[in-house]
């Protein structure tokens, strides 16, 4: 007895590296209004750092995740927006168990910088509804990710700039220092609910100034001093 179907391969990211190395994506976490300013923009309340709740965390399917420099444009919307990410990527899987913060770091193998596509006019209507954001988040190609560079040849990411350009224009920026929550803290977060597992991306949250993509747009992302990411929306 066999497989009734050629059992689909995982999404392979590329790597910084001599021999051509891949990352095999097992899940796509992502989190939500991770910087003051763009929560701000998106009409939520300013975070309080010394109260501020649980982190919004949400998921894409693992083959959402875009290798290429080719954005296909996703039908069943006519707001695409961009949301440039920190993306951390897992190589080690947690123990079992919550996760110590101070454990957490030693999980991470490589970063990239990635776009967190939302259909916005779907996103919207589900917060209006109190639905759920799947078909505003969770689609074909909402992923698309730069190489990854190993953790071992970035310094501190510290208050490195997280930057878009959309047709050579400045849309966002943000510096990572200040994230609301921190890569071990969303990590830590994440293991309260999830196994964390090698194979896992964790898409950190956008800085202030989501806006519209089309067809035919040029995007550059950027990661300070680690990665650039370039790429073009092409029709659906
Ligand atoms: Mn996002």
């Amino acid at each position: 007895m066999g497989d009734l179907f050629a059992a689909p391969q995982p999404v392979r990211v590329p790597v910084r590296s001599p021999d051509g190395a891949t990352f095999p994506v097992r899940r796509v976490f992502c989190v939500g209004r991770n910087f003051a300013d763009h929560a701000r923009e998106m009409g939520a309340s300013p975070a309080d750092p010394a109260a501020r709740g649980r982190p919004v965390l949400f998921c894409k399917p693992a083959d959402a995740v875009v290798t290429g420099d080719e954005v296909p444009y996703p039908r069943g919307t006519t707001d695409l927006h961009h949301e440039v990410e920190l993306v951390v990527a897992l190589g080690t899987d947690a123990p079992d168990g919550v996760l110590d913060p101070a454990d957490a770091e030693s999980l991470v193998i490589a970063y990239g910088v990635g776009l967190d596509l939302t259909r916005r006019d779907l996103q919207s209507a589900a917060k209006a509804n109190g639905l759920p954001w799947d078909t505003g988040k969770a689609f074909d190609h909402s992923a698309p990710l730069s190489e990854l560079v190993p953790a071992g040849e970035v310094d501190p990411l510290g208050g490195r700039m997280l930057s878009l350009r959309v047709n050579g224009e400045l849309r966002q920026q943000g510096r990572l220092d200040d994230l609301i929550w921190s890569v071990p803290e969303i990590l830590h977060e994440l293991s309260r609910l999830f196994a964390l597992k090698a194979g896992d991306l964790v898409f950190m949250g956008t800085p202030a100034g989501v806006a519209a993509l089309q067809p035919g747009d040029r995007f550059a992302a950027s990661l300070e001093g680690v990665v650039e990411f370039t790429g073009r929306v092409v029709p659906g």
